[in-house]
């Protein structure tokens, strides 16, 4: 009886804040780039990505849904970083890690957009990679749905462009580089630029809805921005260095497969050799990348025009 009523009372002084409930919301992990601009690490044990909050006058433009798991946190804890509420969530691409969160926002009370060529990605390849995914993850398996949610709004002409008295953010579609619907987050006056995956740091892409010959004039057409602060999808924020590695790394990705395609090798005989500047970016075990690589040169198609299924 005692013990009851002391339960009785500590649920009271949870209630009206007396004492640290459980489950108290932790710190939300998050960079300053910028006034109003904030960088939010991706955890690579969980699959998520990175997050971009951007403060507008009246509301937080969100880069990325995530996976739902962290899309849930990001919503408990974005007032942490600013009172305004979140009005809209921009998917970069169509990739689970970035898009799969998208309701748990829209139940939030946020809108949920991307360029078209992301919509049309998933077309392509849902609901196969949501069963997939949903069979190994229990973020999304929880959400009981049976195809990926897609961006609500959606652009074909590139930039689109949110802007208020306090800031402008443009969003581009510069072609078919890591997927064919990768979007980019430019803040002029700033001179920040959000990659998704079209340019990570380190060793941490997948090419198989790629395009890599295209994906490189992408690229270069991102470093014309000659942006200050590059925020990519996985891994540290950083500046331009992150666009011209990640170019680098899939220009000589390239170079190395086709001379030893032009001298007559099988894939199987292929053994890539990648320069000093590559370091960052080459994976411990590369032989995925070369046979993708392969792939596109050999059949003249771009590696995500090839049937192929996501490893
Ligand atoms: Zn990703």
């Amino acid at each position: 009886m005692i013990s009851r009523r002391l339960a009785a009372i500590f649920a009271l002084a949870v209630f009206f804040g007396l004492v640290p409930a459980a489950a108290q919301p932790a710190r939300l992990d998050a960079q300053k780039i910028a006034d109003g601009v904030w960088f939010i690490p991706g955890d690579a044990s969980k699959g998520y990505c990175n997050n971009i909050v951007i403060e507008m006058r009246d509301y937080l433009i969100v880069v990325d849904a995530n996976y739902p798991g962290r899309a849930r946190e990001l919503v408990r804890q974005v007032h942490q970083l600013s009172p305004k509420p979140v009005r809209f969530v921009f998917d970069t691409h169509a990739h689970r890690d970035h898009a799969y969160g998208n309701i748990v926002w829209t139940e939030a009370g946020a809108t949920t957009f991307a360029y078209q060529g992301v919509a049309d990605e998933m077309d392509r390849y849902e609901p196969e990679r949501w069963r997939q995914t949903a069979a190994v993850r229990d973020d999304v398996r929880s959400l009981n749905l049976k195809d990926a949610p897609r961006p609500q709004l959606l652009f074909r002409q590139s930039p689109f462009i949110l802007k208020d008295a306090t800031r402008e953010v443009r969003f581009y579609f510069l072609g078919w580089a890591h997927t064919r619907g990768d979007g980019f987050v430019w803040l002029p006056k700033e001179r920040i630029l959000c990659t998704g995956d079209a340019a990570v740091n380190g060793p941490r892409n997948k090419l198989w809805d790629a395009n890599i010959a295209n994906w490189q004039r992408v690229l270069t057409q991102a470093i014309a921005f000659r942006p200050l602060h590059v925020l990519p999808g996985h891994g540290d924020a950083g500046g331009p260095e992150i666009l011209t590695g990640q170019r680098a790394f899939l220009h000589d990705l390239y170079a190395t497969v086709k001379q030893q395609i032009d001298s007559g090798k099988r894939l199987a005989q292929v053994v890539p050799v990648f320069p000093g500047r590559d370091r960052n970016w080459i994976p411990k075990d590369p032989r995925q990348d070369v046979a993708i690589t392969y792939a596109e040169i050999v059949q003249h198609t771009p590696a995500g025009a090839l049937p192929h299924e996501w490893k």
